[in-house]
């Protein structure tokens, strides 16, 4: 039996990770519950899963949190309270949003734990501090990122040699504007942004996917899992979002993984490996996919990704900067003080003013972050004003 540990029970990955250990119950056991806020949902989680312990990270919410579980399950609070929950399982998956899972990536790997890393954002904005306490025995990383598990599926055809690595082909949706012009877009709304055509996901990385921002953070992302260079990682944009990525070897073949879009397969994958999980999803029907289609990213329209490439290559602190720079931004296309094309323009700016730094340890992750967000601030107001 693994036990897990779910960091971020109530969002979307939290529920379909559930959705996951319900359907091979004999192999999974869920031990810790831990959201940020969601104190019934996560209390109704518990009653349903009966953890050993239960965390929130807003401290105001333990007495209700506390009103509503099983009689024995123990109640941790406050914010250091999803990070010691982490080490309390076999497996740990991190599904918190946001900057904010940082510190749970870093106690599973501290304590040597699988960590299920659906938190993309602390392995880019803390690289290369992740990469040290991945280095704790016993520590791996299992990407619950589509493309990312598509490709540790694809590299198991290898040796394991990165020098086999002819090329990463990171597949995306292209998102609700693909196939427009930059002239086209600049009064797009929030709806048609949320509008994600082929995965249901939280409303940020939604956001990013209508950028290509989350693709541009998936480049770096696989830079830092697989140790591949960012010249020999290529986007290819594939609208039925059907090849989850694809890994092309030295002797020229091309391994892909396919499938329908389900997270719940990659999360499965993470909590199974080096098994599979027992139940199928997003299985192919072959009679009724018609068609698989591929074309080029158009960088003038989507600038996000271009911009992820120059920060991943200035590597040090700048993709801490890229990440920190565009959840701000993010969060004013959401709120409604930045138009959509102003994501990338923020960015660009808040990169603009980027010093280069080197990532040493945490207080150096949270300073870039907390510089980045400060000129990010500063160049939307900018705009607020020009506007
Ligand atoms: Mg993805």
């Amino acid at each position: 039996m693994t036990t897990v540990s779910l960091v971020g029970s109530t969002g979307s990955i939290g529920t379909q990770a559930i959705d996951v250990v319900r359907a091979d119950p004999g192999a999974l056991e869920v031990v810790a519950l831990g959201a940020n806020r969601s104190v019934d949902q996560l209390a109704a989680q518990a009653r349903q899963l009966r953890p050993r312990q239960v965390a929130v990270a807003d401290p105001d919410l333990a007495p209700r949190l506390r009103e509503q579980v099983p009689p024995g399950t123990e109640v941790l609070a406050g914010p250091g309270s999803l990070a010691a929950i982490a080490a309390a399982a076999d497996v740990v998956v991190n599904g918190v949003v946001g900057f904010a899972g940082l510190p749970v990536t870093l106690a599973a790997l501290d304590a040597g734990r699988r960590l299920a890393l659906a938190n993309k954002e602390s392995l880019i904005a803390a690289g290369p501090v992740v990469q040290r306490a991945r280095a704790t025995p016993g520590a791996e990383i299992l990407p619950v990122d589509s493309e990312h598990c598509a490709l540790h599926q694809c590299l198991r055809a290898g040796s394991g040699a990165v020098d086999e690595i002819a090329r990463i082909v990171l597949t995306a949706s292209g998102g609700p504007f693909r196939g427009r012009k930059r002239a086209d877009l600049t009064s797009v709304t929030l709806d048609e942004a949320l509008a994600h055509p082929t995965w249901s996901m939280g409303p940020k990385i939604t956001i990013d996917s209508s950028t290509l921002m989350n693709k541009g953070l998936e480049v770096i992302e696989a830079h830092a899992l697989f140790g591949v260079e960012y010249e020999r990682i290529e986007v290819i944009v594939h609208p039925q979002s059907v090849v989850h990525s694809m890994v092309e070897f030295c002797d020229g073949a091309t391994v892909g993984q396919l499938s329908q879009p389900d997270m719940r397969l990659p999360i499965g994958y993470a909590l199974r490996y080096p098994d599979r999980l027992r139940e199928p999803f997003g299985v192919l029907d072959w009679t009724r996919l018609d068609r698989l289609d591929f074309e080029e990213p158009d960088l003038d329209a989507f600038a996000c990704l271009r911009l992820a490439y120059e920060a991943g290559r200035m590597e040090g602190a700048a993709p801490a900067w890229l990440n920190a720079a565009n959840e701000v931004a993010v969060a004013a296309f959401l709120d409604g003080t930045l138009p959509w094309l102003g994501i990338a323009e923020v960015v660009e700016d808040a990169l603009g003013a980027y010093q280069p730094t080197e990532l040493v340890d945490v207080d150096g992750v949270l300073e870039a972050d907390r510089q980045a967000r400060q000129a990010a601030r500063v160049a939307v107001q900018h705009r607020c004003r020009a506007a």
